[in-house]
């Protein structure tokens, strides 16, 4: 049996890297195995896909995984994404893993014949690395839930994450990170199916023009797609020190920055996407930022 995994994360979440450390542990306990991500809009706070297939015998499939036995969601807002559409395909018994603080009835995807395993993983990366990189956590957890031995697994993790160059002192943090999780996580027997009919999958909603293009159908439409929902740091303005020079209006590439009723600057939180220029750009340091989500 090949199994099939699917992340779904935002750009600076750590979805590829997590199908990485996933695929290597995989590959450490003995499993043949693949690991790649999408690259889409390559940006913080974009949706991001990346995929893990292990099997004990060689893998012949390819390409993107339509059905997975397993979804790992490191950002609950995708679930109402439909760019994301992270439950797309999802095999009937089979398992989404949710980073979020809320109950599984709400982040189910409308779902009722799927195993729903949630955590908080933002907080709990937080706590032990300080910031909100979850690859460790959310790879720990799909790890644990299908099986594969602690030992593979650590060995994976640590080897991944020197080769994308991260500190000893970080990695020791990401282990301990890990290790809390992959001790609370359960293996589960997944009950899926046979692949079900390509039909069965969300169409794209795309205009093909010809041999290999897209068209996006209407022009200046960009304000209607809400970038909102990309962002995981959230820029707040300090007014008792703007002096509503709207130096960061030039340079916010969203336009996400306007003159409000009041004549101040203000942001448009439904389109600002939290790539944070506007703060760096700043003269006044007058903009101040929070994690999304958090007061
Ligand atoms: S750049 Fe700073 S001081 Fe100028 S308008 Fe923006 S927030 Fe205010
Ligand atoms: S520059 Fe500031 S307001 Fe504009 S998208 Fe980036 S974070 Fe949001």
């Amino acid at each position: 049996m090949i199994l099939r995994v699917r992340f779904h994360g935002r750009g600076g979440q750590g979805a590829k890297t997590a199908s990485r450390i996933l695929g290597n542990a995989a590959f450490n306990d003995g499993y043949n195995a693949q690991d790649f991500p999408i690259y889409g809009a390559e940006r913080r706070g974009a949706p991001v896909t990346a995929f893990t297939r292990f099997s004990e015998s060689e893998i012949t499939e390819r390409g993107f995984i339509f059905s997975p036995d397993v979804v790992a969601v490191m950002d609950d807002s995708l679930t109402a994404d439909p760019t994301a559409s992270p439950f797309a395909g999802l095999r009937k018994g089979g398992l989404a893993i949710v980073n979020t603080a809320k109950p599984a009835a709400e982040v189910n995807g409308g779902r009722t014949d799927i195993a729903v395993l949630t955590l908080d993983l933002t907080r709990r990366a937080l706590d032990t690395l300080g910031k909100a990189v979850l690859s460790s956590g959310i790879a720990a957890a799909v790890a644990r839930a299908s099986g594969i031995t602690s030992e593979a697994f650590m060995r994976g993790l640590v080897e991944e994450l020197k080769e994308v160059g991260l500190s000893d002192d970080a990695i020791s943090k990401n282990v301990a990170l890990a290790t809390a999780i992959y001790d609370v996580v359960s293996p589960i027997k997944l009950h899926t199916e046979e692949l079900p009919a390509r039909a069965d999958l969300v169409p794209l909603a795309v205009v093909v023009s010809g041999e290999g293009t897209e068209d996006v159908v209407n022009t200046g439409n960009s304000a209607s797609r809400h970038t909102g929902n990309w962002r995981i740091t959230k820029p707040v303005i300090d007014y008792l020190k703007c002096t509503d020079c709207m130096i960061c209006y030039a340079y916010c590439p969203e336009s996400a920055m306007s003159a409000g009723p009041d004549g101040r600057i203000a942001i448009d939180y439904d389109n600002c996407k939290g790539c944070m220029i506007c703060q760096t750009e700043c003269p006044l340091r007058a903009i101040g930022s929070q994690m999304e989500g958090l007061q």
